[in-house]
């Protein structure tokens, strides 16, 4: 009861009191001393008193279940009006590749589940009902959160977990003069040489670096890489100093210069790796370092994955290399095998060899960077 109420009640029983007591008092003085008479007007007054006090309580009840009345349907109308509702309480727009991350979306006026989806499964993927994505590699996907027919939607873009620049060593055609040999150097080294070609399978070097880079490329990019590649195409003319430009250029975090080997005796084999080291006078204090680690990481995959033998050790310290040289990033070079000798030069053109010394490689790469 408010005090609009309460105050009517009051006004009502004041009323009806007021007016009786007046008749009561005529009474009490022509027969004050009548007792029955008194009796009898006590037993009406408080009957009156009575009712009165009903009426005003009933016309205060009645105002009362009015508002609430009226005040229920306000209630039920907004309950009604109200449209469900859904909307992220977890999200991201950008993630690494490699990474996971945990959608969560909230919904409000339905009882139904939410289902989370992915618009491109090859970037990422997601669990249907805990709403759990992972990254997989660089590119854009829409992920959903659906409840009934409700929906919400964010556009993620997944960014590479490393930067990696692959070199196809040589090509069909050879950069032409010469040039320096390292930063600040006077030693002057051909741009770039024609390589060697397979004694057995005839097949020039440039085309299986550039077979071998090309596959490495997919394998890398389906692993969340982002790959830069010197050349696309064995028409390119290019040095050994654009070549590492071409890395720098692309602030990559690592190097791979791709080669297959040649001597002159048919019955040496194995593969190795070729790399500044600390004691280079170009770029050693740096980069020497990482160079070896990143040397040793890519032998370990390339020998594991393939069952390859090592050439001596299979890790060499160069200061000979232009495009080593002129790297400014943990950099190295893969002889994959030698092209001399029957068994690698068959074996290297194979598309089975040529899946494993990838996956090696990949490997090797993944191993440096912390991922394996
Ligand atoms: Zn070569």
């Amino acid at each position: 009861m408010n005090e609009f109420k309460r105050a009517i009640a009051f006004l009502l029983c004041v009323t009806v009191v007021v007016g009786f007591s007046g008749g009561l008092s005529a009474a009490g003085e022509t027969a004050s001393d009548d007792s029955s008479a008194n009796a009898s007007a006590n037993a009406s007054a408080e009957a009156i008193t009575t009712e009165a006090t009903t009426t005003a309580v009933d016309i205060a009840t009645s105002i009362d279940a009015t508002t609430e009345a009226s005040s229920d349907a306000t209630t039920e109308a907004a309950t009604t009006e109200a449209k469900p509702t859904i909307k992220w309480k977890n999200k991201t727009e950008s993630i690494k590749a490699g990474k996971s991350y945990t959608f969560k979306a909230v919904v409000t006026g339905s009882d139904d589940d939410i289902k989370y989806s992915v618009s491109n499964t090859n970037v990422a993927t997601i669990n249907e009902t805990s709403g759990k994505l992972k990254a997989k590699k660089v590119g854009k996907v829409t992920v959903t959160a659906k409840a009934g027919k409700l929906t919400v939607t964010v556009e993620v873009t997944v960014k590479a977990k490393k930067i990696i620049c692959l070199d196809p060593g040589h090509s069909g055609s050879v950069a032409k003069g010469t040039e320096p040999i390292g930063p600040g150097s006077k030693t002057m080294k051909a741009k770039d040489n024609s390589g060697t070609c397979g004694n057995y399978t005839h097949v020039p070097e440039y085309k299986l670096t550039l077979t071998v880079a090309k596959k490495l490329r997919t394998t890398l990019i389906s692993r969340g890489y982002k790959v830069v590649m010197t050349r696309n195409d064995n028409k390119k003319s290019i040095s050994c100093i654009k070549r590492a430009k071409v890395a720098n250029n692309a602030k990559a975090n690592a190097y791979l210069r791709i080669h297959a080997d040649s001597i002159g005796s048919s019955a040496v084999r194995g593969m190795s790796m070729h790399y500044a080291s600390t004691s280079n006078p170009y770029i050693g204090k740096k980069y020497g370092a990482a160079n070896k680690k990143l040397s040793a990481a890519i032998k370990k995959g390339f020998v594991k994955a393939t069952g390859s033998k090592v050439r001596g050790g299979g890790l060499n310290a160069r200061n000979d290399l232009t495009g080593n040289n002129w790297a400014y990033c943990p950099t190295t070079l893969i002889e994959m095998g030698f092209m001399s000798n029957p068994t690698e030069d068959k074996l290297m053109q194979t598309a089975a060899y040529q899946k494993k010394m990838v996956k090696g490689m990949a490997d090797g790469f993944d191993i440096y960077f912390g991922y394996k």
